[in-house]
């Protein structure tokens, strides 16, 4: 393991692993996120472009080298990473970008990208010996815990809000975790779940405070670099984007991006794209106005980014200056749109935060962020199956007949017709 400590994102101060587990005692959890630092020297002798090459590893433990994982024996067996990457014409031509290429974490085991920090995050809890693991989540981060936890036999309690989609609830119980829907916002259960990990000792596998996380999630991006690398040499998109609901996933996408510049696989750093919801933009309000967070209410369908009080805002916008990128709002209308959009176009199916990039890119294009020489990548976060409901607000119903084919030929009729 290449890790050399931790650094504080807020007052700079260095900690080494074995002082502290979450955040900077200093600046406390709301501000003092922590950023994992590695020797960058001594991951680039195992990790380099030759490595690469001979790696048979097709997983996102082949990143081993940048990953803040000490005894390889304790890693899930599930496979989570090297997602497909498909380059789709057709959703180009409706975006209008040059070019467009999606990256589907839908295909992860428990389908969500969460499954990258999740998987990291058991293995740090085993590392620590803890006889638990908890959090609080949207849907995804938890549905993904109650699987690596299933997996690894570690039993886990999840803080869930009230609105969480079925699906998701229902994969969780499933996986046989403890299960507590909060009457309340997910901002509300995520400060109950910091409460409870306290309280009873629980390992914490909230994004936000717990520092390896990232780390897993910054997977998808050396992978991105590395997919790209393989097609031509050279060659990468001028954007990447993403959906952002507490800032972790764009900040791990971010890092990854950096550190795969830094080793030399990737040629130039392209800017992001953040996407959020208008019903609950505030990383884009704080961004536009230049000034802090000020949290908000979440009033979207897009439950995986319905976060009003953003946990990893300095890393989030941390994406965004230094990549010279920009953040964008989008309709719920526009993300039901870019349901049907992603399915038609590109034969992917995603939830509304899955495909709020989609949106974002076409919103990004038809303002001029994004100009129509430019190319883009969308990281497909989550599967459409997660959220039924809104799936079929954007879908609609079936048509239903009686089993004859006179019923069949009105029905196309009159399908035809309307
Ligand atoms: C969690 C999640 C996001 C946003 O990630 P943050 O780290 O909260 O910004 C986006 N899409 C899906 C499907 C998610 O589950």
């Amino acid at each position: 393991m290449h890790v050399t400590g931790l650094q504080c994102v807020h007052c700079s101060r260095t900690y080494s692993t074995e002082e502290v587990d979450y955040f900077c005692p200093a600046c406390g959890y709301h501000e003092g996120i922590l950023d994992v630092l590695y020797d960058y020297e001594a991951a680039r002798q195992e990790l380099n472009a030759e490595t690469l090459a001979g790696n048979r590893e097709f997983a996102m433990w082949r990143y081993l080298p940048l990953l803040p994982v000490a005894r390889r024996e304790l890693i899930p067996h599930l496979q989570v990473g090297w997602t497909p990457l498909y380059e789709t014409e057709k959703l180009a031509a409706e975006l209008g970008t040059a070019r467009c290429w999606v990256k589907d974490e839908g295909r992860n085991p428990t389908a969500s990208f969460k499954d990258r920090a999740s998987a990291v995050g058991v293995v740090k809890a085993l590392e620590k010996k803890v006889a638990e693991i908890t959090c609080a989540s949207t849907g995804n981060a938890a549905s993904s815990l109650a699987g690596f936890a299933a997996a690894l036999g570690i039993p886990a309690t999840i803080f869930v809000p009230a609105r969480a989609p079925e699906a998701k609830v229902a994969q969780l119980l499933v996986y046989g975790a403890r299960v507590f829907s909060v009457q309340g916002t997910y901002d509300e259960a995520w400060e109950l779940c910091m409460k409870a990990s306290a309280e009873f000792g629980w390992y914490n596998r909230n994004c936000a405070v717990n520092p390896y996380l990232i780390e897993g999630k910054k997977t998808v991006s050396l992978e991105l670099a590395e997919q790209f690398a393989r097609l031509k040499p050279g060659s990468f998109p001028d954007w990447v984007a993403v959906s952002v609901g507490d800032g972790c996933t764009i900040g791990g996408v971010w890092k990854g991006l950096k550190e795969m510049h830094q080793l030399g696989i990737l040629p130039r750093l392209p800017r992001i794209l953040g996407v959020q919801a208008e019903g609950c933009q505030p990383l884009v309000t704080a961004w536009r106005e230049q000034r802090g967070l000020i949290a908000c209410e979440a009033r979207t369908l897009a439950d995986s980014i319905a976060v009003g009080h953003p946990r990893n805002f300095a890393k989030g916008m941390r994406a965004i200056t230094e990549s010279g990128g920009a953040f964008i709002a989008v309709s719920d209308e526009e993300i039901l749109e870019s349901i049907t959009i992603l399915a038609r176009k590109a034969g992917v199916f995603g939830e509304p935060a899955g495909v709020a990039g989609v949106a974002g890119v076409k919103r990004a294009v038809a303002a001029g962020i994004i100009s129509r020489k430019e190319s883009a990548a969308l990281i497909m976060t989550g599967n459409g199956l997660k959220d039924i409901l809104s799936a079929i607000r954007a879908a609609g119903r079936a048509v239903t007949i009686k089993p004859g084919i006179e019923e069949v030929r009105e029905a196309i009729c009159a399908t035809a017709a309307g």
